[in-house]
């Protein structure tokens, strides 16, 4: 029985129930194997893919279903509140809204109506660099100009899900930053066929990480790709990738939400029937107060996740809300997986609760797919107007 307190607004209930149906068929045993052993949700994926979940954002006209942010990111949620684990496909939601946004219209008829039938995947996002870190525009993956096609060569570090993907959506320099006048000028976007480029200009290492999530690093190697695959203008793809990152902020911020609102009702469940010392260990306010508070925080966060979205969708400018709903909730799923551990004393690191791997998860978006410190410099610089700090 679904405990009301962490039922959220009861918007999208459709949504909801059936996204929880679908969830219900991947338990926690079943996330504990792959965990085990490092693989990859493939039925999870294909699940979600067959009820066209994954094609939520993509309009009709390309066979998706043309929904919003919101619909978009009440999906997520709810995969992390039944504890499934959504990083093995999110990327699609958010990635995807590049091509959309400024794809051809021969790019758009050519790629979406099969990304949105699951006939192709489009997960990989291949942004971040070993070199420059969060310091995206000093980026060194080039990509040249030779006639009909580009030629790239360089590193990406982090390009997660790329083994399991058709597609990548690929972010390179087209012009040298010593060339450009300002250093957000001269990078690219290029969609990349996985299905070619494999062993011809790319190979592709997996990170085994702390927790599973089918991260890699991949090497290219005059890497050719048509240039008819060029998205949008060249030297303007910086643009083009922070358009759609308001979009991953606030998906990534529903799904923390979703977790913590797991790690929630964990916690209220628990501490209500363990009892040491002849009570209830939730009859103590040492007990209670952790998640009291990480309750109020998920809720708050929660409120600006729903804002964040409502404005992207109503085409009104989120960066502040979107930062905001990103920083809030990871923050809040952080305080409630810590919580939920503390509140089960020693099962808490035992595997059959899904605690400590749930635990690992949540932890991930404190640094990815922006870190807490540039969420707050955003906040300092271009909300508070605070002098630049870098
Ligand atoms: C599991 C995983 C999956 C990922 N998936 C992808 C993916 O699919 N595609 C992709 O492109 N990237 C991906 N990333 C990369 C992710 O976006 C970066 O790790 C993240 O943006 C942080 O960059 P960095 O690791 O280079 O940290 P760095 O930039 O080296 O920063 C290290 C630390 O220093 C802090 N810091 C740096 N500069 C400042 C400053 N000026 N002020 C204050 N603090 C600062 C940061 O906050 C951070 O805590 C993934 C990362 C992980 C771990």
């Amino acid at each position: 029985m679904l405990n009301q307190a962490f039922a959220g607004t009861g918007q999208f209930a459709e949504i909801r129930d059936a996204v929880r149906g679908l969830c219900a068929k991947f338990p926690g045993a079943y996330w504990r194997q792959l965990d085990r052993e490092r693989t990859y949700p493939e039925e999870f994926v294909q699940a979600l893919t067959d009820s066209g979940f994954l094609a939520v954002l993509i309009p009709e006209e390309f066979g998706g279903s043309g929904l919003g942010v919101q619909e978009a990111a009440t999906i997520l949620e709810e995969v992390q509140r039944a504890a499934c684990n959504g990083a093995a496909c999110h990327a699609q939601m958010y990635i995807m809204g590049t091509l959309l946004r400024h794809g051809s219209p021969e790019q758009k008829s050519k790629w979406l109506p099969p990304i949105a039938s699951g006939e192709l995947r489009l997960q990989a996002f291949g942004v971040t660099e070993p070199t420059s870190g969060t310091d995206t525009t000093s980026l060194r993956t080039f990509a040249k100009r030779d006639g009909d096609r580009y030629i790239v060569n360089g590193q990406k570090l982090w390009t997660s899900r790329a083994e399991h993907s058709d597609l990548m959506l690929l972010l390179a320099r087209t012009t040298p930053k010593e060339e450009v006048t300002k250093r957000t000028a001269g990078l690219s976007v290029l969609l990349v066929d996985l299905r070619e480029a494999i062993g011809n200009g790319i190979t592709i290492q997996p990170i085994r990480t702390m927790m599973n999530h089918a991260t890699t690093e991949v090497f290219f190697e005059n890497l050719e790709v048509p240039a008819e695959n060029l998205i949008g203008e060249a030297g303007k793809g910086f643009r083009y990738i922070l358009d759609g990152m308001n979009a991953e902020r606030i998906l990534i911020a529903a799904e923390c939400v979703g977790d913590a609102r797991w790690f929630l009702e964990k916690s209220v469940d628990y501490a209500s029937q363990r009892v040491v010392f002849d009570r209830p260990i939730g009859q103590n306010q040492g007990v209670q107060f952790p998640i009291a508070r990480a309750f109020a925080e998920t809720e708050a966060a929660a409120l600006m996740v729903r804002e964040a979205a409502q404005r992207f969708d109503s085409g009104q400018p989120c960066g502040k809300e979107a930062n905001l709903a990103k920083l809030l909730a990871a923050d809040a799923s952080w305080k409630a997986a810590e919580s939920c551990l503390q509140t089960h004393g020693g099962f808490g690191f035992a595997e059959e609760f899904d605690i400590e791997r749930k635990f690992r998860e949540t932890r991930l978006y404190q640094v990815a797919p922006i870190s807490t410190n540039l969420i707050l410099s955003y906040l300092a610089e271009h909300v508070l107007g605070l002098p630049r700090s870098y």
